[in-house]
């Protein structure tokens, strides 16, 4: 059967590595590459992290309804998920994965319904959130502070996930993720 992932979280809780953990322990799943016009970011690869696209290039892409949801996630700073890309993964009979922020997994949720699970990472609290980010120093201090104000509000959305994770111990979290995709996907 078709079946999709979806992860949600406020940038910082440790989404990214949770995913990349999860993608390498359970070889079924594949990872969906989001469109974005945001520039790449340390050792990000074009393809690979994103595809990295111009903002004419995405509106372009809106007109040819080429993605399944899309989200200005921050001023100017466009993500979406394309349906090409769904359908490359199920056709190599694989479980799609999604990273996204918290309004593209709820409307990735409607769309695939019960082929979705979507999983909800909590941080700890926002100061730790805060504190990760700043640590993770990839981002200025005006990135972080628009980044932490979005996460008050994103974890308000939680409750509207499948299922919640909270990262307080990385290696606890990435064992809860394994079980609940595993279940997920044999059942
Ligand atoms: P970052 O700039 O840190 O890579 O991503 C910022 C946020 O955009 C993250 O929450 C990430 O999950 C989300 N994101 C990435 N791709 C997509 C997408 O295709 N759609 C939506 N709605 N959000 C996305």
């Amino acid at each position: 059967m078709k079946k999709v992932i979806i992860f949600s979280a406020p940038s910082g809780s440790g989404k990214t590595t949770l995913v990349k953990h999860s993608l390498e322990a359970i070889p079924e799943l594949e990872f969906s590459i989001s469109c974005t016009t945001r520039q790449p970011r340390g050792s990000e690869i074009h393809a690979v992290d994103y595809h990295f696209i111009s903002p004419e290039e995405f509106r372009q892409k809106i007109s040819e309804d080429a993605f399944v949801e899309f989200e200005e996630v921050y001023t100017d700073k466009y993500y979406g998920t394309l349906k090409s890309e769904v359908e490359k993964i199920w056709n190599l009979g694989k479980v799609v994965i999604f990273d996204v922020d918290v309004k593209g997994g709820i409307s990735l949720k409607k769309y695939f319904g019960d082929k979705a699970l979507s999983i909800f990472i909590q941080p700890p609290s926002i100061e730790e959130l805060e504190r990760r980010l700043i640590s993770r120093n990839t981002d200025d201090a005006e990135t972080i502070k628009t980044r932490v104000e979005k996460a008050g509000e994103e974890l308000s959305y939680a409750k509207e996930f499948d299922k919640i994770v909270i990262n307080s111990d990385l290696n606890e979290a990435k064992k809860e993720m394994e079980i609940l995709i595993k279940s997920f996907i044999e059942n």
